[in-house]
């Protein structure tokens, strides 16, 4: 994440916060110093409460990521952006129970918050005051406004993320209610267009004086249900397909002893990008372009290939469906792995072998699954 700076890390899942967070800071600022009539003891009062606010969406994530790891699935790391937090799961779970879990996690950990600030209010015998008050009175806002302030705010977030707006908790929930009488790709059709219709009523009371952020969430609600939909069509047209109906059999390859300048030959020859490095004919390793720009720079073009080459490269198999190499090229963010079969080297699969696999099966279902061994042609040479 190069645009974005890492705080801390818990159970291994690294909390990252993005270059644009700190002008959530700035808007607070401005946004409470202006309510105050120009003070900065409303601006203060801001900085503090938004602070707060994001500990608090910081837990919400961690409580999807926790149900998460509970259930095998790893969590790449969660990132605040300036409107809220994002939890990046490794992919999420078909079974509707694992994802109902993992979804309503999050608005759990902020039930169970305002459950123990509720104590405490009862046992300090804390005077809440109405959030509205607050916004009056910021210039004299003290630690009592703060606690209420951010008391009301964290089971805002919790009811919020519950409205069933596909892909937020709410949304995800209701898919995976409907999951369980429907099937996958059914459901999830039902809640995009709940999800989508929610981001149009979002967005238009954003536009009548609900604010700013209510119309970027509404739009991030929008593209989140549509690519949420694109995945599951995908899922579904690319089914039973594998490997061996998609790959390139024609990839050229390297040898351990050939140099960078043999692989910029093939670069520039071919339409390939990633070269696999082959011992007769096994695979050795993976030269990437990126790998051997990053190479170039810090050797000359004499190095032997072998020396830079990633080692360790995962493979698939000629059996492996179709959907889960496709998701493996963007959860590993690769575009192209070997193919083998008994540790024999046998092809390539590149992302665009299987878009185009896709896209012919998008025009006629049937094209690939009468036979087997129909080989979809690529413009690899
Ligand atoms: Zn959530």
């Amino acid at each position: 994440m190069g645009s974005s700076i890492k705080l801390f890390s818990v159970r291994g899942i690294n909390i990252y916060m993005h270059v644009t967070f700190p002008l959530i800071l700035v808007w607070a600022a401005i946004q409470f110093g202006f309510l105050a009539g120009g003070s900065w003891a409303g601006a203060l009062f801001g900085v503090i409460v938004v602070i707060l606010l994001f500990v608090i969406v910081t837990l919400h994530e961690l409580g999807h990521s926790f149900a998460a790891l509970n259930y095998g699935v790893q969590v790449r790391e969660i990132v605040l952006l300036p409107i809220g937090g994002v939890a990046q799961l490794q992919r999420i779970p078909e079974n509707p129970i694992q994802e109902f879990v993992i979804a309503i996690a999050g608005p759990a950990v902020n039930f169970a918050l305002a459950i123990v600030m509720g104590l405490v209010v009862l046992l300090f015998d804390i005077p809440l005051i109405n959030p509205a008050e607050v916004l009056t009175n910021l210039r004299a806002a003290g630690p009592n406004a703060i606690f209420s302030y951010v008391f009301f705010s964290n089971i805002f977030i919790g009811v919020f993320n519950l409205l069933p707006a596909f892909p937020m908790d709410g949304g995800r929930v209701l898919r995976a209610l409907l999951a369980t009488r429907l099937s996958y790709s059914q459901a999830t059709s039902i809640a995009v267009a709940i999800g989508k219709g929610m981001a149009w009523l979002l967005g238009l009371y954003g536009f009548l004086g609900g604010g700013f952020f209510l119309i970027l969430i509404a739009f991030f609600i929008y593209i989140g249900a549509s690519q949420e939909e694109q995945l599951v069509t995908m899922r579904t047209i690319l089914r039973g397909l594998t490997v061996n109906q998609a790959y390139s059999r024609q990839a050229r390859t390297l040898r351990p002893d050939d140099t960078l300048k043999d692989a910029i030959n093939l670069t520039l020859s071919t339409f390939q990008a990633s070269f696999p490095v082959c011992d007769n004919d096994h695979l050795a390793g993976l030269l990437t372009y990126p790998k051997l720009v990053e190479a170039l720079t810090t050797y000359g073009p004499d190095t032997p290939v072998e020396q830079v080459m990633l080692r360790d490269v995962e493979s698939v198999s000629p059996t492996d469906e179709l959907f889960d190499v496709q998701r493996r090229f963007e959860e590993d963010e690769v575009d192209a792995l070997p193919v083998v079969q008994d540790q024999h080297f046998l092809g390539l699969i590149t992302s665009r072998d299987v878009s185009e696999v896709y896209r012919l099966l998008s025009i006629d279902p049937n094209l690939l699954r009468n036979n087997g061994q129909v080989k979809v042609f690529t413009a690899e040479s």
